[in-house]
C-alpha cells in the first residue's frame, strides 16, 4: 500500500531533496523500512546503530504522534500522511562572539562553571561577550537580573521606569526596605554590582514603545520578557520577530506561571539550516479584553513564583548563550504551584500568524495599548461624562449629599483591605445579584483600577439600568488621588 511520508528539510539531503517519498507498508515501521530501502543514507539519521529509534524523532501519522498510539507498529493507510518531525535542538544563532578573555579573579569565581564540560572556559568566554536585556526589573526580572548577574553574563540592561513601593518587596527580590522610593533601576544596578562587579550595567529608565524599542534591542543578543501587561507583551513579540531575536518569555497569576522561547531560531539535531521557532503571536494571536485577565495588581501572585519562573528564564537564556541543550522552543511549559506540575505542550509556528507567518500582515511596530483595547494612563484625561466619572467629580458630588448608590463589584478579600464604604456585589456574582441594587439612584460602579467596574456598568445598562457610571482609576484613583488613608494595595 502506498503512503507518503514527508521528509524534513534536514533530512531532504538524503532523499535527492524530495519533500515526499512514496513509499509501501502497512504500519510505520514497515514504512520506515520502505523509506531507508530507497534512501539508504537516511538510517542512521532515524535508527541507532542498535537498530532502535533515535529519541529525538518523532514520527507523526498524519496529526497523532505514534508514542500515543501504537508506536512502530501504529497501522497506515494510503491516504495517510506520514511525517519525520526531527526536535529542534541547541545551536541558537545568537551569534556570541567569544574573543574576550576572563581574569584570574572571574576564573576563580566561575570555577564551578568552568569544570563543567557544556561550558568551560568557551562557554564562559561566550557568557562574558553575551548582551542581554532584561524588560522590566519587577517579580521577574528579579531573578533574571541576578542570576544572569551571578553567571557572568557580560552586559546586562534594564528596562524600567517605575519606583520601588513596598507592595513589591513580597516578591521583587532585587530591591530591599531601604529602596521604598528608589527608582527601581538604580536599586537593581546597586544589588548586581554588588553580586558580580564585572558585569555591566546599562539601565533604560523610560517606558518601552513602539518608537524606542526596535533601537534598545538591536543592540543584545537575548531578550527576557519580564513584563507585566499584555501591551508591552506584544510590543516585545513583534520587535524580536522584526529583528530575529530569542524572547526568553515568561508570566505568572497567583500560582500559574508559564515559560518558552519564542522567535528563536534553531538547528534541528540533523544539523541543517536554523529554522525559526513559535512566536507569542502564533500562541495568543490576539489579547483577552482588557479586564478579563487581571494583573498580578488584581489577581494576585504568590511572591515565590516569579522565583521559580524567573529562574527558568535565566536558565533558558544561559543555555541560548552558550548553545546547549535543548532550548525551549517550540515548546510551553506550564507550572501549577499548588499541584506542582509540570506540563509540557508543544507550539507549532502558525503559518497565518500576522507576524512570523507566511504572509505576515504586520512589518512594523503597532500601536499596542490601542491593539489591546487599553488607553495609556495619560490619555485617560478625558471621559465620557455619560458612562464615566472621575474620583474628584465623585468627591465632590458625595460632598455636596447628592444620593447616589455607589456598587463595588472586588471581591470581598480586597473590600477587607480597602474600602470606601461601597455595597459590596463581586462581579461574578452581578448576574444573579443585581436586583440588590436600586435602580432610582444613580449608581456609580468602581473596582480596583476601573477595567471590571467597567464590564460590570456595561453589564447593568443592559439589564436595563438607565443611570450607570463607572468610576475611572477606580478605588485606586481613590487612594491616589482623594484619601491617602484608604490602603493602596
Ligand atoms: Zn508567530
Amino acid at each position: 500500500m502506498a503512503v507518503k511520508v514527508f521528509i524534513p528539510t534536514p533530512l531532504r539531503p538524503f532523499t535527492e531533496k524530495c519533500d515526499t517519498v512514496e513509499v509501501n507498508g502497512a504500519t510505520v515501521e514497515e514504512v520506515l523500512q520502505d523509506l531507508i530501502r530507497k534512501h539508504g543514507q537516511l538510517q542512521p539519521h532515524l535508527y541507532s546503530e542498535n537498530g532502535v529509534m533515535r529519541s529525538y524523532v518523532n514520527i507523526y501519522v498524519n496529526d497523532e504522534d505514534i508514542r500515543y498510539l501504537s508506536k512502530e507498529k501504529t497501522p497506515v493507510k494510503s491516504t495517510d500522511t506520514v511525517s519525520i518531525i526531527p526536535s529542534i535542538a541547541g545551536g541558537v544563532d545568537a551569534e556570541v562572539k567569544s574573543d574576550v578573555g576572563l581574569t584570574k579573579e572571574e576564573l576563580l569565581r566561575y570555577s564551578r562553571h568552568l569544570i563543567i564540560p557544556e561550558v568551560g572556559t568557551a562557554g564562559q568566554k561566550k557568557l562574558k561577550a553575551a548582551k542581554v536585556l532584561v524588560i522590566g526589573a519587577g517579580g521577574l526580572g528579579s531573578p533574571v537580573g541576578m542570576y544572569l548577574a551571578a553567571a557572568g553574563v557580560g552586559t546586562i540592561g534594564i528596562v524600567d521606569f517605575d519606583v520601588v513601593d513596598s507592595t513589591n518587596l513580597q516578591r521583587q527580590i532585587l530591591h530591599s526596605t531601604g529602596d521604598v522610593g528608589r527608582s527601581k533601576l538604580d536599586s537593581a544596578r546597586e544589588t548586581l554590582e554588588g553580586i558580580n562587579p564585572n558585569v555591566a550595567i546599562e539601565t533604560y529608565e523610560e517606558r518601552l514603545t513602539s518608537e524606542n524599542a526596535l533601537k534598545l534591542f538591536a543592540d543584545y543578543d537575548v531578550i527576557v520578557d519580564g513584563t507585566d501587561n499584555f501591551p508591552t507583551r506584544y510590543l516585545v513579540n513583534d520587535a524580536c520577530v522584526l529583528l530575529g531575536k530569542p524572547n526568553v518569555y515568561g508570566s505568572i497569576l497567583r500560582f500559574d506561571g508559564q515559560v518558552s522561547v519564542f522567535s528563536a531560531r534553531g538547528r534541528s539535531v540533523f544539523g541543517g539550516e536554523a529554522q525559526r521557532g513559535p512566536c507569542y503571536r502564533c500562541l495568543y494571536p490576539t489579547p483577552p479584553p482588557p479586564g478579563l485577565v487581571p494583573s498580578c495588581a488584581e489577581g494576585g501572585v504568590l511572591g515565590v513564583l516569579p522565583g521559580i519562573i524567573g529562574t527558568l528564564q535565566a536558565l533558558e537564556t544561559i543555555k541560548l548563550i552558550l548553545g546547549e541543550g535543548e532550548p525551549l522552543i517550540g515548546r510551553l511549559v506550564l507550572f501549577d504551584a499548588l499541584k506542582f506540575t509540570f506540563r509540557e505542550l508543544k507550539l507549532k509556528r502558525d503559518p497565518h500568524c500576522p507576524i512570523c507567518g507566511e504572509n505576515p500582515t504586520i512589518h512594523k511596530l503597532i500601536d499596542y495599548e490601542q491593539f489591546c483595547g487599553v488607553k495609556p494612563p495619560a490619555a485617560k484625561e478625558t471621559i465620557d461624562e455619560q458612562i464615566e466619572i472621575t474620583v474628584e467629580q465623585l468627591k465632590k458630588r458625595l460632598d455636596r449629599g447628592d444620593d447616589l448608590f455607589i456598587l463595588d463589584v472586588r471581591e470581598p478579600h480586597e473590600y477587607e483591605i480597602a474600602n470606601i464604604g461601597a455595597q459590596l456585589i463581586p462581579l461574578s456574582e452581578l448576574p444573579k445579584r443585581f436586583q440588590e441594587i436600586n435602580s432610582s439612584k444613580e449608581i456609580i460602579v468602581h473596582c480596583k483600577s476601573g477595567h471590571r467596574s467597567a464590564r460590570a456598568a456595561e453589564f447593568l445598562r443592559k439589564k436595563g439600568f438607565q443611570k450607570v457610571k463607572n468610576l475611572v482609576g477606580g478605588i485606586d484613583a481613590w487612594s491616589e488621588r482623594i484619601d491617602p488613608r484608604v490602603p493602596h494595595y
